[in-house]
C-alpha cells in the first residue's frame, strides 16, 4: 500500500509505504499538477481513546453484552481515526461488572480484530463518591470503597487487561489501596471525587498520575478555592484527560486547563456511550433515565446540569482543542494519539519506517465548529476505514 500525505508534526509531504503491518518507506514528495486543490491530506498515528463506554446502540455496561458487540464498538472506531482504545466499564455490582470485563476479554482471545483494537481496559468505578455531582451518572447504590480483593476478581475476569482505574481517593484506606494497584502495574486515576487538598496530595503520593475528565464528574456549585479543580490543575505528577466535544467543557474551561496543565500532560478522550447519535428522547438505561437532547447532548433525564457521557467522537476533540486552545496540529493531535498511550505507560505509534502502521489520514475542519474530516484509517497495515486515493 501506498499513499501521499503530509507528516502532521512538520508538514512535509511524503509518499508512505505500507508492507504487510509496518510502515516500510517514508519518502520526500513534490506536489503534483494532478493533486486536488487543497493539496493532500495530513496523515499521523492512529488516535487511541482511554475511554469508550460503547458506541451505536451497544454499551459495554449491558447484561446482555457479547462478543460480536465489543467486535461492533471496535469496527465502529475505524471511522473516527481511532486504531486503539480502552472498553470502559462502569459502576454496578460485581456480577455485572465481572461479567463485561469477561466478555471483553473472551472478544479479544477469540477475535483479532478486536485484540488489535483494544489497547486495554478501562475500569471506572465502583470506588466512586457516591454524592449527587461527583457521581455524575454512576448508580449511587453501586459507589463503593475501594477493595483490593474485588479489584483482584475484576482483574481476573478481565484476564489481566485491566490497566486504567478510575477512583474516587477520599476513602479510608485509599492510599494504600493506591499502591497496591499501582504495585500491579495498573494506572490510576482521580475521577468522580469530592476529594480535599490532602486527599488529592495522598493519592499522588501513593501512585496516580492521571485526572479522569477533569471538570466533568464535580459539583455544579463548588468553593471557590480550595476545591479539587483546582487542586488537581496545580498537580504537576497529574495529566489530566479532557473531553473537548463542545458540550462538556466551556471553551475557556479547556484553554485555561491547557495553558495550567501544559499541554504535555493533557489527554483528549471522547467519553462515548451506546446512545451517542440517537435521535432526541427519554432512554431507559441501567443508569436509569437519559435524554439525548436536541443538539446531540446526553443528559441525566428531568434536568440539564449532569451530562451523560458523550456522542461526539475525538475528531471533535482533537479540531475544538486547536480552536478552544490556541494549539498548533500537532501538539492537539499528540493529545489523542502519543499522549494517551504515554499515559499507559505503553509505547506510542511513530511515523518511522520500521513502526506498526496504525495510521490515520485526515483533512482538517471545513466548518468552524465541526470535526477532523477523517479520510482514511490504516489498522496495523490494513485500510479498515475509507480510501488513500
Ligand atoms: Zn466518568
Amino acid at each position: 500500500m501506498q499513499f501521499r500525505a503530509r507528516r502532521y508534526d512538520t508538514g512535509e509531504l511524503l509518499a508512505v509505504t505500507v508492507i504487510q503491518q509496518q510502515i516500510a518507506g517514508l519518502q520526500s514528495a513534490e506536489l503534483r499538477d494532478t493533486d486536488p486543490s487543497g493539496g493532500q491530506p495530513w496523515f499521523a498515528p492512529g488516535f487511541v481513546d482511554l475511554q469508550i463506554n460503547g458506541f451505536g446502540g451497544v454499551e459495554f455496561n449491558d447484561e446482555r453484552l457479547n462478543t460480536d458487540q465489543v467486535e461492533q464498538v471496535s469496527r465502529a472506531c475505524d471511522a473516527m481515526g481511532v486504531t486503539g482504545y480502552c472498553p470502559t466499564v462502569t459502576t454496578h455490582s460485581f456480577e455485572a461488572m465481572a461479567r463485561s470485563l469477561g466478555v471483553i476479554a473472551r472478544a479479544c482471545r477469540e477475535n483479532p480484530a478486536v485484540a488489535r483494537r483494544v489497547v486495554a481496559i478501562h475500569l471506572e468505578g465502583p470506588y466512586l463518591s457516591f454524592e449527587d455531582g461527583p457521581r455524575g451518572a454512576h448508580p449511587p447504590e453501586f459507589c463503593r470503597p475501594p477493595d483490593w480483593d474485588e479489584f483482584c476478581r475484576f482483574q481476573d475476569a478481565a484476564e489481566g487487561r485491566i490497566r486504567l482505574l478510575t477512583m474516587a481517593p477520599e476513602f479510608p484506606g485509599s492510599s494504600a489501596f493506591i499502591e497496591r494497584v499501582v504495585e500491579a502495574g495498573v494506572i490510576v486515576a482521580i475521577g468522580h471525587t469530592k476529594a480535599d487538598t490532602q486527599q488529592i496530595r495522598d493519592a499522588v503520593d501513593a501512585g496516580a498520575t492521571l485526572s479522569t475528565h477533569l471538570g466533568n464528574g464535580a459539583h455544579a456549585m463548588i468553593r471557590r478555592h480550595p476545591n479539587y479543580i483546582w487542586d488537581q490543575l496545580a498537580e504537576d505528577r497529574l495529566a489530566a484527560t479532557l473531553i473537548a466535544d463542545g458540550h462538556h467543557l466551556p471553551a475557556p474551561v479547556v484553554k485555561t486547563f491547557v495553558r495550567a496543565k501544559s499541554p504535555q500532560r493533557c489527554i483528549l478522550v471522547s467519553d462515548l456511550v451506546g446512545l451517542g447519535g440517537k435521535p432526541p428522547g427519554v432512554y431507559s438505561t441501567k443508569a436509569g433515565n437519559i435524554e439525548v437532547l436536541e443538539d446531540g447532548r446526553l443528559v441525566v433525564a428531568g434536568q440539564r446540569q449532569y451530562l451523560y457521557g458523550a456522542g461526539r467522537s475525538l475528531p471533535y476533540g482533537v479540531a475544538n482543542v486547536m480552536r478552544y486552545a490556541d494549539v498548533d496540529l500537532k501538539t492537539a493531535v499528540d493529545m489523542a494519539s502519543m499522549r494517551p498511550m504515554r499515559a499507559l505507560g505503553l509505547e506510542p505509534g511513530r511515523l518511522q519506517v520500521g513502526s506498526v502502521a496504525d495510521l490515520v489520514c485526515f483533512d482538517l475542519p471545513t466548518d468552524v465548529n465541526g470535526p477532523l474530516k477523517i479520510r482514511a484509517t490504516v489498522q496495523s497495515g490494513e485500510l479498515v476505514y475509507g480510501s488513500l486515493s
